[in-house]
């Protein structure tokens, strides 16, 4: 008997023994088909382990990259606080990298100026240290109702949840005993 199929029910019929073929050859196992579809979008990348910069929960997050350029990013499942989730801004992260918005260079804006420019990084950190310097030299104060404080109430420093602990403690130690500063404050409070 002669059977007519049309251009649409053949290639339906194809999905659909396609479809069953792949299955077949899973062994029926939904999770084996995830892990198998997980492995082809990482093949041949490499995993760099890194902490999410967003927000004081300091999740996991593993950055896959080939030739210098991140091409992926998703949560740690080894990592003790996401177990591999992420919120809607950690799973977004490698944008911070591949967004044609990055500022790659330090923006200057000089005072009374309305313009920002581009500067070199030594110039900023020059800047930045002359700054601190002449800023902390005017305000100094050695003594307060009698006592010694030897301290400047003019600089304030913010920390920032990419800081691990051996930085922050770093940053701690250079503006309470170097700098003399008082406001110290962190965002990150896990
Ligand atoms: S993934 Fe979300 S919750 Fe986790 S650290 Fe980043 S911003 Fe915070």
């Amino acid at each position: 008997m002669e059977m007519n199929v049309t251009r649409r029910q053949f290639l339906k019929l194809s999905g659909a023994v396609a479809a069953t073929l792949a299955v077949v050859e899973l062994g029926f196992n939904e999770n084996e088909a995830k892990a198998k579809a997980n492995s082809f979008k990482i093949a041949g990348l490499k995993p760099t382990p890194t902490i999410c910069p967003y927000c004081a929960v300091g999740c996991g997050i593993l950055v896959y990259s080939k030739d210098n350029t991140v091409v992926y990013t998703e949560g740690d499942p080894d990592h003790p606080i996401n177990e591999g989730a992420l919120c809607s801004k950690g799973t977004t992260v490698r944008q911070v990298y591949t967004s044609d918005r990055r500022q790659e260079k330090p923006m200057y804006r000089a005072a009374g100026s309305s313009k920002w420019e581009e500067v070199e990084w030594d110039w900023a950190l020059d800047k930045v240290a002359q700054k601190m310097k002449e800023t902390r030299d005017r305000t100094f104060q050695t003594m307060e109702n009698g006592v010694t404080v030897n301290k400047t109430e003019a600089i304030a420093c913010m920390g920032g949840a990419a800081l691990d602990n051996e930085e922050t403690y770093l940053l701690s130690k250079l503006m309470r005993a170097g700098m003399g500063l008082t406001y110290i404050e962190h965002q990150a409070r896990i």
